[in-house]
């Protein structure tokens, strides 16, 4: 008898859902603008600089880590790791670095990275070189690609200028090394992926999920981003950092 109820436990912990056994999943957040809307672009590219510290205080006090793509490997050493990205370097990024900046303490540094379009830099809407050396050298934010022209990189003809040269310039203006790459529109596919895999460690595409190792091919060059939106109430955001969202798009 004994035997038997032994043997249905063990049945029972083999049964148990995935997750209870499962590595944690991890968010990796992208955002575009920080700042009010006045009418230009798409309202959702943008969050307001009120609603983005509301979410960064929810990290904060839900103790999150949040690390930038130099520190990938701590994914599996810290407390609920969780990447945040903005995309197209827009100057108003600088908002985000001044929450950032307030909200840093003893126990919680923010930390993100910024992903520029490298011929874009130093346009009047866009971080300029000396932004982006200050937002470098703070350590808070990691200045990373997003391509030189911003094209769809599965049609582009100038792989090379838009991957290599992007990563050099980038690289010439913070002093610090460029390792990942957001594919413009997330769009990338064999080709792309082998063209980055030889200047870059990862790529960033904007299938709506958070990573968790699947173990299949070129996983690092296929990391998934979920939006956040203007529209993103703080309890929807609770739900996607803490990976029980049901509505990610
Ligand atoms: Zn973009």
């Amino acid at each position: 008898m004994k035997k038997t109820v032994i043997i249905i436990l063990c049945l029972f912990t083999f049964m148990l859902p995935p997750q209870a056994s499962a590595q944690r999943k991890i968010p990796i957040l992208i955002y575009h603008s920080i700042d009010e809307f006045h009418g230009h672009g798409s309202k959702e590219l943008y969050v307001t600089p009120d609603n983005f510290k509301k979410q960064m205080l929810y990290l904060r006090d839900h103790n999150f880590t949040l690390l930038t793509f130099d520190r990938w490997q701590d994914i599996h050493k810290v407390n609920k790791p969780i990447f945040i990205t903005f995309d197209d370097g827009y100057k108003n990024n600088l908002n985000a670095f001044a929450i950032f900046q307030q909200l840093k303490n003893e126990q919680f540094t923010p930390m993100g990275t910024i992903f520029v379009i490298s011929d874009f830099i130093g346009r009047s809407n866009r971080l300029s070189k000396e932004d982006l050396k200050k937002l470098a050298d703070s350590k808070i934010i990691s200045i990373q690609s997003h391509a030189a022209t911003h094209p769809d990189l599965t049609k582009s003809n100038q792989l090379e200028y838009e991957l290599k040269e992007s990563k050099e310039k980038i690289q010439n203006i913070t002093g610090k090394p460029v390792i990942a790459l957001s594919y413009p529109y997330g769009s990338a596919d064999d080709n792309v992926i082998n063209e980055a895999k030889k200047y870059y460690l990862f790529g960033l595409t904007t299938t709506p999920e958070p990573f968790y190792e699947k173990g299949i091919k070129d996983e690092l060059y296929l990391l998934p981003r979920i939006y956040v939106k203007y529209s993103t109430t703080l309890n929807e955001f609770a739900q996607i950092v803490e990976n029980v969202a049901t509505k990610t798009r």
